[in-house]
């Protein structure tokens, strides 16, 4: 790629043909919602700029939304993104996986070996699980035991595990502490599974085991599954043994301090941290996680490398696609602004996180975040929640919302 961005010194010089210009470099690596939202966002602003977006899939598989697909509800297909509609504006997809970030030379080396110089590097690598973190859930545990927190095979071999349960089967889903990818994302899970077995084998039950004693909506939640499905979500939290301590894979058995339980199907979703590369980058901190300065995304740690998305310590601010999103576009100002020697302007951020208990019933929680004390923090009486009382017709509106979120920032980041 990018003879005006390959870097020497040992790395080979190869790869498909190549922008030769003095423009300043911008590379990004992982083409997800936060990296490919910044290379679209920094080449718009700038165009003059080099971007290179480093990401070893040809297709991106989107988990928003997934969980409808769990429930039988969507396709799969829905879920694929390509990259062209991006390299149609003028930004390199480089189909590697970068392995090493050399941050005083200013260079990524890619999985061939070929390595890319940068001005600014943006790191977006996403969630890793952490296979360390709970005895007995590894990497092959995972297959018996999916997690399905990340989009792809793990979310169809899960559909494929509850399609071959029989009637009366329980279903466990075990949540981790926070901080997780998508909060509100596993009662989101939970309301549609339980959508699916209500029609297909209604003498099931589906049990939550929770490392917390609150979640995200949690009465939202609460009152759709008593009025869309009663008796059959059993939520169990930290206080009264909700904490999964050790898993066996083979007899698809979870722990907790507490007793244990033998699930039909066990969907474990593990603790996580910031994807490896963010590790072996240097910018993640003994959490796991990347702190960044909240004005500019750059990393505490090594400068002239931001990071976004789910990898960065976004204080108040949840890890959703519409925080990648929105954190990729004021990074992108940011890039630019000091690139320029400028000084940035400091963000105001928003997310919404729609959640679905039901085909016609949303529900949703917004947040607006600006940089106080050296972290992302919520501004106060500028946020909520949907009604708690309201009518069928505002939730059916707010499941068409959460659609339409996910058609708008599709297209904005892939499209
Ligand atoms: P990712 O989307 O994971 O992208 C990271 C990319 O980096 C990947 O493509 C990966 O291949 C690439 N990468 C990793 N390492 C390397 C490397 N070394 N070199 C090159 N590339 C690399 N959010 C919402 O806002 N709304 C929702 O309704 C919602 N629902 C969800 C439901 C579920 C079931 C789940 C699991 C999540 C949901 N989310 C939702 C959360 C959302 O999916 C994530 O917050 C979002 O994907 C984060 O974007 P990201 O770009 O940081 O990471």
């Amino acid at each position: 790629m990018l003879a005006g961005l390959a870097a020497g010194a040992g790395a080979a010089l190869a790869g498909p043909a190549v922008l030769a210009q003095a423009a300043p470099r911008v590379v990004v690596i992982g083409g997800g919602f936060a990296g490919a939202s910044f290379a679209r966002a920094v080449k718009r602003q700038d165009p003059q700029l080099a971007v290179a977006l480093i990401e070893p899939s040809a297709r991106y598989t989107a988990c928003p939304l997934s969980n409808s697909v769990i429930a039988g509800l969507r396709g799969m297909s829905a879920q694929h993104f390509g990259y062209a509609g991006i390299e149609a504006e003028g930004i390199t997809h480089v189909p590697q996986r970068a392995v090493r970030v050399e941050a005083e030379q200013r260079r990524v080396v890619l999985a061939d070996d070929v390595a890319l110089g940068y001005d600014r590097l943006v790191v977006a690598p996403g969630v890793d699980m952490r296979f360390d973190a709970l005895p007995g859930y590894d990497a092959a545990a995972a297959e018996q035991m999916p997690h399905a927190w990340k989009a792809g095979e793990q979310t169809l071999l899960l559909r494929r595990q509850l399609e071959a349960m029989g009637d009366g089967g329980l279903v466990v889903l075990s949540v981790p502490a926070n901080p997780f990818r998508c909060p509100p994302g596993p009662y989101e899970r939970a309301s549609l599974i339980a959508h699916y077995l209500k029609a297909q084998k209604p003498r099931s039950k589906l049990l939550i085991l929770d490392a917390k004693d609150a979640f995200s909506k949690q009465r939202l939640f609460e009152a759709g599954w008593a009025a869309l499905y009663p008796g059959m979500i059993e939520w169990v939290g930290l206080s009264f043994g909700g904490t999964v301590t050790e898993v066996d894979a083979a007899t698809r058995t979870l722990r907790t301090e507490f007793g244990e339980h033998r699930a039909a199907v066990a969907n474990v979703i593990p603790p996580q941290r910031a994807g490896a590369i963010a590790d072996i980058a240097g910018v993640a901190d003994r959490t796991g996680w990347c702190p960044i300065d909240p004005a500019t995304f750059e990393s505490r740690l090594v400068p002239g490398v931001h990071v976004i998305g789910d990898a960065a310590i976004g204080g108040a601010m949840p890890k959703s696609a519409f925080t990648a999103n929105a954190q990729a576009k004021a990074c992108a100002s940011a890039v630019i602004a000091l690139l320029r020697g400028g000084v940035p302007d400091a963000p105001k951020l928003i997310n919404t996180c729609y959640s679905l208990l039901a085909p016609d019933y949303g529900i949703s929680i917004a947040g607006v975040y600006s940089p106080q004390n050296g972290l992302l923090a919520e501004v106060e009486g500028a946020g909520g929640t949907s009604p708690l009382d309201a009518p069928p017709v505002v939730r059916a509106e707010e499941a068409a919302l959460g659609e339409a979120w996910f058609g708008t920032i599709t297209e904005e980041a892939f499209g």
